[in-house]
């Protein structure tokens, strides 16, 4: 299949599954993860229209950045080291992964130098499993007002990874408790502005996030193949 063929495939089912919940198609946004594929297959991509790129490790994604000659909007998805920042900050518009403070205080200290704000998601790990990174639903509540003090770093949302499931009908309750939590954190008006995002679903049940509330989903193998690691 070709990558126009795959993208016109994902669209479609986006677009049903946007339906199936009476949701509009403008409030899905699609980030394509193209930690797996080179560079030619991401610039292809760009050609095609597709504006949100996310890639999760900085060795990898700064040189295909630089190569690109920084087009598109890109989000970096995985976890970030400290002593990273550096790297990606300036570059990447979006972090979908902050899950501690040391973290958004470096954001900051490097967000604030450059005279920029960088927009997070809190990383939430719903499911529990120790394999996940992210903070206990407990301490949401907590870490958002910490990191809401910091003016160059701005909260916009929430993010989880669901359990890799056969039935994707199991990542349900995952992501119902994650606008669940969103909810609340706003019924609390922790945050100057209400959380309005949330980043959830991948290639396997990206469609039942959808349904629970996604407003940006994170697609890899099915919108670029899996093939070429580069
Ligand atoms: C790799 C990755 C994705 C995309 O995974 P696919 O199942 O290939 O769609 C999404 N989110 C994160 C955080 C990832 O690391």
């Amino acid at each position: 299949m070709s990558l126009k063929e795959r993208i016109q495939q994902v669209e479609h089912r986006v677009l049903a599954a946007c339906e199936r919940s009476g949701r509009q198609r403008d409030d899905v946004k699609v980030v394509a993860v193209t930690k797996y594929v080179s560079l030619e297959t991401t610039g292809l991509l760009l050609d095609e229209g597709i504006a949100h790129i996310g890639e999760n490790r900085p060795q990898r994604a700064v040189p295909k950045w630089e190569a690109l000659g920084g087009r598109g909007i890109w989000h970096f998805i995985g976890s970030l080291q400290t002593n990273k920042v550096k790297d990606v900050i300036g570059k990447f518009q979006y972090i979908h992964s902050l899950d501690r403070l040391s973290l958004a205080k470096e954001l900051e200290k490097r967000a604030a130098a450059l005279g920029i704000t960088v927009s997070v998601f809190l990383q939430v790990n719903v499911s529990g499993e120790s394999s996940k990174q992210g903070i206990r639903p407990e301490e949401a509540a907590q870490f958002l007002k910490e990191v809401a003090a910091l003016s160059h770093v701005k909260v916009i949302g929430l993010m989880t990874m669901a359990p890799i499931e056969e039935d994707p009908e199991l990542t349900r309750p995952v992501f119902r408790r994650l606008r669940e939590l969103r909810d609340q954190l706003n019924a609390q008006q922790i945050s100057q502005e209400p959380l309005t995002e949330l980043s959830m679903g991948m290639s396997g049940d990206f469609e039942v996030a959808i349904e629970e509330g996604a407003t940006w989903i994170r697609l890899g193998t099915i919108l670029v193949g899996k093939g070429e690691e580069t």
